[in-house]
């Protein structure tokens, strides 16, 4: 395969990191304002503290953090830094997504080799954009909106039917078929072990009973991830989460934090688990099946 000339990289890089950046700015209006049921489109942003509204030229994403040294340019509250965090790590996503899945052929810089197809890009962009505004949301609320889980599921479904190489398919309803293969994967099973865990719970009364031992909000988001990245991902989101959640959790039970832990959401790792799939779940997965034959 041809090697991509390095000023179609930069192009491609700095197209991808303006774009993800300004993305992320919006993120930051949906993860603000659905829970609250607000709209994200009007009224334009405004300072929280004094209510003044924030013209363009205050509004550039990261940059305007930076200039205004993150204060309102009219009252100088402070902002907080997740504003600038969110956006950069909108762009740092995007730019991912070009280099693992450049849209015309030839090696990834990330060292796939990878059969171009450029549909996959906008649609990764909007993926990873749902699981930003789904673990931000998560961290404030420990809800994940059903506007993001469920609209998400449909979202990858129809997406899995127009763009059927989202699942390496070439005919719509074979990629259609993946794409609803992919949300039964990421929910049929957690959902069975919530409602397990919340009968045994239940009978032991450790629970109330009209309370759940898990979140329904992160089970409709592995529907969400196994629709857009088939039932692979589902499985491998769902171990790696569980992984990672108990590497950070252990520590915090050793030393006694376990109020800490009840705090702790579980969509913010299962999101990580899909990210991570994204861009090195075929390497991950191709190295762990050598150490297996070999
Ligand atoms: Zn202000």
């Amino acid at each position: 395969m041809m090697q991509l000339p390095l000023h179609f990289w930069l192009f491609a890089a700095i197209t991808a990191v303006v774009f993800g950046a300004c993305v992320g700015s919006f993120l930051n209006v949906c993860i603000y304002r659905i829970p609250l049921d607000q709209s994200v489109v009007t009224p334009r942003s405004h300072c929280m503290s004094c209510g003044k509204l924030i013209p363009w030229y205050h509004n550039i994403p990261v940059l305007s953090y930076f200039i205004c040294r993150g204060k309102c340019f009219n009252c100088k509250e402070p902002f907080s830094f997740r504003y600038a965090f969110v956006e950069l790590l909108t762009a740092l996503f995007f730019v991912l997504v070009v280099a693992a899945y450049p849209p015309i052929g030839g090696h990834t810089i990330l060292g796939m080799t990878q059969i171009s197809f450029p549909a996959l890009v906008p649609i990764y962009w909007i993926f990873l954009s749902g699981l930003i505004v789904a673990t931000f949301v998560d961290f404030d609320h420990y809800i994940i909106p059903d506007s993001v889980s469920i609209g998400g599921s449909i979202a990858g479904i129809i997406f899995s039917f127009i763009v059927p190489e989202l699942h390496g398919q070439s005919i719509w309803w074979q990629g259609g078929l993946y794409g609803i293969l992919g949300f039964v994967a990421g929910f049929v099973p957690l959902q069975l072990l919530r409602l397990g865990f919340t009968w045994y719970f239940r009978k032991r009364e450790r629970i109330e009973q009209d309370e759940y031992a898990m979140g329904f909000g992160d089970i409709k988001l592995m529907g969400a991830v196994g629709a857009f990245l088939g039932y692979q991902a589902a499985g491998f989101s769902i171990l790696a989460g569980a992984f990672l959640g108990t590497v950070i959790a252990l520590p915090l039970l050793l030393c006694g934090k376990r109020k800490l832990l009840d705090k702790i959401p579980f969509g913010p790792y299962l999101s990580l688990g899909a990210i991570i799939y994204l861009f090195w779940g075929e390497a991950i997965i191709g190295a762990y099946l050598r150490l297996l034959i070999g």
